[in-house]
């Protein structure tokens, strides 16, 4: 399935100046006209963000599976597995506000696992499911 979708539309119309790519879901939406153009730590960095959407929807769904089979509540509470990863990421960086400020953004365990793993060609292929986890209270 393809990941990647260069030149897009969502990237060249939605982004910030300053930003060139975004990952949505499991989707990286990027200025960059071709694979090419784009260079590998990018690649790798957003492709680390898909991964980590994809660990967030999965276990958070599988809670609201046995939550929805269990305890009955309603199975529009799946939405929020969609949405596990940038409540995460939003509510880690409201949290990294107070002690960051506007550093904030870096300290965010999400962006310390694409960052530390961007610059290594075979990161997503040799690290573990869940390394942010590593890095929320890590210094
Ligand atoms: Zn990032």
């Amino acid at each position: 399935m393809k990941k990647i979708y260069y030149d897009s539309w969502i990237a060249n119309h939605l982004l910030f100046k300053n930003y060139g790519t975004i990952t949505l879901a499991a989707w990286v939406c990027t200025r960059y006209k071709t694979k090419e153009e784009m260079p590998q730590r990018v690649r790798n960095h957003e492709c680390t963000h898909a991964r980590q959407w994809c660990e967030c929807m999965l276990v958070s769904g599988v809670i609201i599976w046995v939550l929805t089979l269990f305890a009955g509540i309603s199975p529009w509470w799946f939405a929020l597995a969609f949405l596990m990863f940038y409540i995460l990421y939003v509510l880690e960086w409201l949290v990294k506000l107070c002690f960051y400020g506007r550093n904030a953004y870096r300290h965010i365990s999400f962006e310390r696992e694409a960052n530390a793993g961007e610059n290594d060609e075979t990161y997503l292929e040799n690290s573990g499911y869940f390394e942010w986890v590593k890095y929320i209270l890590k210094e």
